[in-house]
């Protein structure tokens, strides 16, 4: 290959807001025909926004048994699902003190407040790895939400369920045409995510995702093994994520794309970097990769 087109290509792609980290990501670029996208921050605004939060118990206030505690863990968090609830949490006013934070990536939080009371938030399946079991009543109240196509997270208190806040987060306004383009370039978009199946569902249909290419409830270690999966099927994959939960699926990938958006460890895993956090930038780099390989074939 002749370095200067590569070297011409990366700096065009610096020009476009598309950081390469070595101008032999372009040659890798070669022979992609899947783009697995994840969903939340990358398909998705990321701007997540807690649209209802419903204690389990009638005689319970939602926000002050639910919303509050809950608010006060994920404040320590930077998944886009914690600052939603944090930041519905603080504007109802001031949140405890927490100590003894941990994260559980794909699965959700837990702490202890300050008053001792130990607070658990995640999805429903998180819960019962913490030993706060869901009873089938409350586990229905979920899957009824996450149908209607709210992204819904479980709150517990001293080991036992106190509710649910149901959050919304709305495609980039540009990803239906950018998942328009990659099709148009012969490319297929996969959806894949750790959220739950009925609202990955929703989102593919509003962005033009076929309903067979969503791949929904995936762990992040799973995540990798579905890069690997469709590898090992013939597939070369560019793999484009946000989170940290993305980062081995970016580095497994025959081509990683980290939006700037995203936390760090992305990044680093990643070949490229989106400065735009645009989906719309994805099929502009792999037209640029093209181009660029054109000329120096
Ligand atoms: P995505 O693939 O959409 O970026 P993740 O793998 O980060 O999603 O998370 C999968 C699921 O785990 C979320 O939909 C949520 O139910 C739960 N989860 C992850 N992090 C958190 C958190 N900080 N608080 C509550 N729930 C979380
Ligand atoms: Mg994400």
């Amino acid at each position: 290959a002749t370095p200067t087109a590569l070297l011409a290509g990366t700096g065009r792609g610096s020009q476009l807001g598309i950081l390469i980290k070595s101008a032999q990501v372009l040659e890798d670029t070669r022979g992609v025909n899947t783009v697995v996208l994840d969903k939340t921050g990358t398909v998705t605004t990321g701007d997540v926004e807690v649209i209802q939060v419903e204690a389990f118990s009638s005689d319970a206030d939602p926000y002050l048994e639910v919303l509050a505690p809950a608010a006060a863990v994920e404040q320590r968090s930077e998944h886009p699902i914690a600052r939603a609830i944090a930041a519905a949490g603080s504007a109802r006013g001031t949140l405890p003190e927490s100590q003894d934070f941990k994260s559980y990536a794909g699965g959700g939080v837990r702490a202890v407040l300050a008053d001792g009371r130990t607070v658990v938030v995640g999805k429903a399946d998180f819960l019962d790895e913490r030993r706060a079991f869901l009873n089938d009543y409350q586990r229905e109240l979920i899957s009824a939400k996450e149908h209607e196509g709210f992204t819904t997270v479980a709150v517990a208190v001293n080991g036992k369920p106190v509710g649910i806040i149901c959050l919304q987060d709305a495609p980039k306004p540009d990803s239906a045409q950018s998942i328009a383009e990659l099709k148009a370039l012969g490319l297929r978009p996969v959806l894949l995510t750790g959220d739950a199946l009925p609202v990955a569902q929703a989102v593919a249909q509003q962005v033009g995702i076929d309903e067979s290419d969503v791949f929904a409830q995936v762990s992040p270690e799973d995540k990798v093994t579905k890069v690997r999966e469709l590898q090992d099927a013939g597939q070369t994959v560019a793999m484009v994520g946000d989170g940290v939960n993305d980062a081995a699926a970016l580095a497994q990938a025959d081509l990683g794309i980290a939006m700037g958006s995203g936390t760090d460890v992305a990044m680093e895993a990643a070949d490229m970097t989106l400065m735009r956090s645009e989906l719309a930038s994805v099929p502009t780099a792999l037209k640029l990769s093209r181009a660029t390989l054109r000329l120096i074939k």
